[in-house]
């Protein structure tokens, strides 16, 4: 069988990610770092579509942690393989970077940059040795395209994301592996919660915050057969903002 890995999948816009594939018939193995009661929800949910669910609790910032996690999986499912790669855990440690402890640089591109890249590498052979359309999407932000005061670790770590989305559609194409990013711009989610809402989303043209099902209908399509001629974009799920 063919599975999707999504990172953080336990909550937010991983969550919505696992719920929309699991109406779609994809198996999907849900990756969180702590919240294991809530990955367990989201499994009951996929399971309850009639669909496979496994949960993998690790952090995609510790190398040894992700190599332990996604190796017991493969060898626990010796017929089946993770097709689909949805790398969106991240985390926020917003300060002025005058102020900002090497900590907070540090845990924001452990999990969003790191994050990605040990992930990625581990499942890459095997995405790449089937040539069995491979697909990869990694959740950007708005923050990595404009960059935002206050987050020069967040948007440090995005745009970084972003730069390597570009490089490694290139690197596996001709593998029929794709991998684009997704932007979002203020969405609805744990995430957001300590943000003025009502203040900031005058700044959205369409006046409100998305709703993470808005963002994982976009990612589900670039899973799809259908976005099989896509890769090395960047995409926008933003209400109209991009400044
Ligand atoms: P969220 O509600 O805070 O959820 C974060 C998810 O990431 C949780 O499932 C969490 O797992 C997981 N996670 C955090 N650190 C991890 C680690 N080291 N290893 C494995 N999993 C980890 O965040 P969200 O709003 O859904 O954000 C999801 C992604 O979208 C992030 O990359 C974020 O930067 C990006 N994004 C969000 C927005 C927005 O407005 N919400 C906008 C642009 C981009 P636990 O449940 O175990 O803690």
């Amino acid at each position: 069988m063919k599975y999707a890995l999504v990172t953080g999948g336990s909550r937010g816009l991983g969550k919505a990610v696992c719920l929309k594939l699991a109406q779609l018939g994809i198996p999907v193995i849900i990756n969180c770092q702590s919240n294991k009661a809530a990955a367990e929800e989201v499994a009951a949910r996929v399971l309850a579509e009639g669909v496979s669910a496994d949960i993998l609790q690790f952090d995609v910032g510790k190398k040894e942690d992700v190599e332990a996690a996604l190796s017991g999986w493969e060898s626990t499912h010796p017929e089946d393989y993770i097709a689909y790669l949805v790398n969106n855990a991240g985390i926020r440690r917003d300060n002025l970077m005058f102020m900002m402890p090497d900590q907070d640089w540090k845990d924001v591109l452990d999990v969003s940059l790191n994050g990605f890249f040990y992930v990625t590498r581990h499942l890459l052979p095997k995405m790449m040795m089937r040539r069995h359309g491979g697909r990869i999407v990694n959740m950007a932000s708005l923050s990595g395209l404009k960059g935002l005061a206050g987050q020069v670790n967040y948007s440090a770590a995005k745009a970084a994301l972003i730069g390597a989305t570009k490089a490694l559609a290139q690197e596996v194409a001709a593998r029929d592996v794709t991998v684009n990013a997704v932007a979002p711009g203020f969405i609805e989610t744990d995430m957001t919660k300590d943000l003025p809402q009502e203040e900031l989303a005058k700044l959205v043209p369409m006046k409100r915050f998305g709703k993470p099902e808005e963002v994982a209908a976009l990612v589900a399509f670039l899973l799809s057969p259908e976005a099989s001629y896509i890769t090395g974009q960047v995409i926008s799920v933003n209400g109209g903002m991009y400044s």
